[in-house]
């Protein structure tokens, strides 16, 4: 006959569960018994770090052997309960195979219970001005052998000596008083981790992959912010972020001279995220740059030789034979000023040449891979150079200061690289460069210039290009579209220095 009550059936499922818990903190203990350490609390709190993320697993997967058998027993309990007629099972029964459900999970283990064999207590040191990490073992008395011994465990053991005010250094002594254990998080992204061994320590370093997050900002050129930095920066652009936006464009516009009011841009790139705080920005995605009401675009991409770089929509790259500044836009003053009149004559150009008025010092790049044709020094003139790019090209730089070391003539440069340094020299008012571009020995407007152009992505190339790069662009136009601009005529009309 199955007689069983209400009471006795929630008995059995007290018992059982009684029974499920404590068979799940044995196998606990017997692991700890079985020496893998548990979770130190440190550990617990730095959800990204490594040690964590290799004990969850363990904890789970764990007790399960033994709560199988208590489960089997219990479902057999529950069947049988089952099988009752039905006017002798009380509703009250139900919750017996429910009182059951949460026994399966036993309590997490953070934090340990207090069983847990205690670990060496951590102590968080704050760098001081003009500390070292001698400095540091004596306030903290520990044993000036324990450093000698930790300096010669590898050559991970080396930025310990470059330590910074403000940095933190965690420290864990052992029952002797030695060094048992030091943590240094060398920046948000890696942690130096040395641990006490036989001979020496345990050297590493754990790293944490940063969460990267799509941003988009947009900026404009107007009266009250003239140049690309101080639009950029009103558009919460960094300094880093508003010198890669005008590397990207470079060959295309002149960041120095030729900005315009009107003139827009917008970059999608990424921030990277660690524990909920940026730490930096990434690489941008993909950029805009509307100048004299032309509009340039750029998308980033890895060819398949690993390299990545900038690229039109349609698969062209941004790079050219010459550089439109040979001057860093950051350094000329007159950055914007359509009207500009030359610093020397006082009117309007046309004369042979740009004029970038910049301090005595400031580097001048040459604007193309070429190679070194004069350095000399005249009276109209002052310090000059001229090269020459292939056959057809020849640029000129005027009035510097000084060579940089080793250019001399014969001697190639490469596009960027340094060839001297603004000055007065010759017959200038004040500092400025005064750069010529000449095509088959006639003076020339670089910008207007039909110049010879980097490889595009090959045909073979082409789809995978425009596969990985059309959700990138997709999202710069669609978030372009959304940004309105009071939007002021281009005026093509406006003079340009030739
Ligand atoms: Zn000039």
């Amino acid at each position: 006959m199955w007689k069983i009550s209400p009471r006795s059936i929630a008995l059995i499922g007290a018992v059982f569960g009684t029974l499920a818990r404590a068979l799940a903190r044995a196998s606990i203990h017997d692991r700890r018994v079985a020496g893998r350490p548990l979770p130190r609390p440190r550990d617990m709190a730095r959800p990204s770090r490594r040690f964590y993320e290799v004990q969850v697993p363990d904890m789970q997967a764990y007790p399960k052997t033994h709560l199988k058998a208590v489960a089997a027993i219990i479902f057999a309990i529950t069947v049988l309960i089952a099988a009752m007629p039905a006017e002798e099972r009380p509703a009250q029964t139900v919750p017996v195979s429910l009182s059951i459900e949460p026994e399966p999970k036993p309590a997490p283990i953070a934090p340990p219970p207090a069983e847990v064999v205690p670990e060496d207590p951590w102590v968080d040191v704050t760098v001081r001005p003009a500390d070292s990490l001698s400095r540091i073992f004596e306030r903290n008395g520990l044993p000036p052998a324990d450093l000698q011994r930790l300096m010669t465990s590898g050559p991970g053991t080396k930025t310990l000596k470059r330590i910074m005010p403000g940095q933190v250094l965690s420290l864990q002594k052992n029952e002797s008083g030695q060094l048992q254990a030091l943590r240094y998080s060398r920046s948000p992204l890696d942690t130096l981790v040395a641990t006490r061994a036989d001979h020496g320590f345990d050297v590493f370093v754990e790293t944490v992959e940063p969460e990267l997050i799509t941003s988009f900002k947009t900026g404009r050129i107007t009266a009250n912010l003239p140049s690309l930095y101080h639009a950029g920066k009103y558009a919460g652009l960094s300094d880093n972020l508003i010198m890669q936006l005008a590397q990207i464009f470079q060959w295309d516009v002149s960041f120095a001279l030729d900005l315009r009011q009107g003139d827009a841009f917008g970059v999608l790139f990424e921030e990277a995220y660690v524990d909920g705080q940026k730490i930096k920005d990434g690489k941008i995605l993909a950029a805009q740059f509307t100048n004299s009401g032309r509009t340039y675009k750029a998308v980033s991409y890895v060819d398949n030789s690993g390299q990545r770089d900038f690229y039109t929509p349609e698969g062209a790259s941004l790079r050219k034979a010459f550089l439109r500044d040979p001057v860093h836009f950051s350094y000329v003053s007159s950055s914007f000023n359509p009207n500009r009149l030359h610093p020397v004559h006082k009117r309007r150009m046309p004369h042979r040449g740009i004029d970038y008025a910049a301090r005595t010092g400031t580097p001048v790049f040459a604007s193309g891979d070429g190679k070194v044709m004069i350095v000399r020094q005249n009276n109209a003139s002052g310090k000059y150079i001229v090269l020459q790019h292939g056959e057809q090209y020849t640029t000129k730089y005027l009035h510097l200061s000084k060579f940089a070391k080793g250019i001399r003539p014969g001697k190639t440069v490469r596009q960027g690289q340094t060839i001297g340094y603004v000055g007065a020299t010759g017959w200038a008012t004040g500092p400025h460069l005064h750069y010529e571009f000449l095509v088959n020995g006639v003076h020339r407007n670089p910008a207007t210039v039909r110049l010879p152009k980097a490889k595009p992505i090959t045909v073979a190339r082409r789809a995978a290009f425009e596969a990985s790069t059309a959700p990138t662009l997709l999202k710069l136009n669609s978030l372009m579209g959304h940004t309105t601009f009071a939007g002021l005529p281009s005026d093509p009309a406006s003079s340009r220095d030739g």
